[in-house]
């Protein structure tokens, strides 16, 4: 839990949830060990880190690439980052004429394991439904304006399949090493709405 206050709904979450942690510890219905476990992982161990850590071996293996097209579950699980609800993961190429994009139409899937929870405007109303009609606009809003004869793919994930972007690799990056390279990958680049940038020299 961010200890950051905001105002509206999410405070009342906040104090919601509050009121339901006191409740089932003083009931003696959860260890408060297991809940610090929780909330460790969500705080410190699942994030978009951990895609950067897929994307950047991608970039510099392969053989890795390989298998993380092949079965993006396993490949992703190789480097300690497992499924958290039994989905399928699928990574997705970009290239310099081909741009994906990642969205839930439905509701809010979204890769955690690689990238951690959700970010609030992912969940909203309105990317989720002007993505699937007009990618490049919502892309445009992020600031990512593309060659017009680029071809966008839209990737609507559900419960059972979650799609995580392979971002190109930038120029200027050779001879960087994995972990330096991990450092450029954000997690809007393995959404599909931004590029991975080259280092500022
Ligand atoms: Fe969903």
């Amino acid at each position: 839990m961010s200890t950051k206050t905001t105002p509206g709904p999410d405070s009342d979450a906040a104090l919601r949830v509050k009121a339901l942690e006191s409740l089932l510890l003083e009931k003696g219905l959860v260890d408060p060990k297991a809940l610090d476990e929780l909330i460790d992982t969500f705080e410190n161990k699942v994030g978009p880190q951990n895609g950067a850590k897929v994307v950047a071996r991608a970039w510099v293996d392969a053989d890795y690439k390989k298998r993380l097209f092949e079965d993006g579950t396993a490949a992703i699980a190789e480097l300690g980052f497992e499924v958290m609800q039994g989905e399928r993961m699928v990574v997705v190429e970009n290239k310099a004429d081909v741009q994906n994009i990642v969205v839930c139409t439905l509701c809010s899937c979204f890769p955690w394991a690689a990238l951690g929870p959700p970010p609030v405007w992912y969940k909203s109303a309105p990317f989720r439904a002007r993505t699937a009609n007009d990618p490049r606009g919502v892309m445009r809003e992020f600031g990512l304006e593309l060659p017009p004869d680029a071809e966008v793919r839209v990737w609507d994930s559900n419960a059972e399949l979650r799609y995580l972007v392979l971002p190109e690799r930038p120029a200027g990056t050779e001879g960087m090493s994995e972990e330096e390279l991990a450092a450029l990958i954000t997690r809007d680049s393995m959404i599909g709405v931004a590029k991975v940038e080259p280092p500022v020299k």
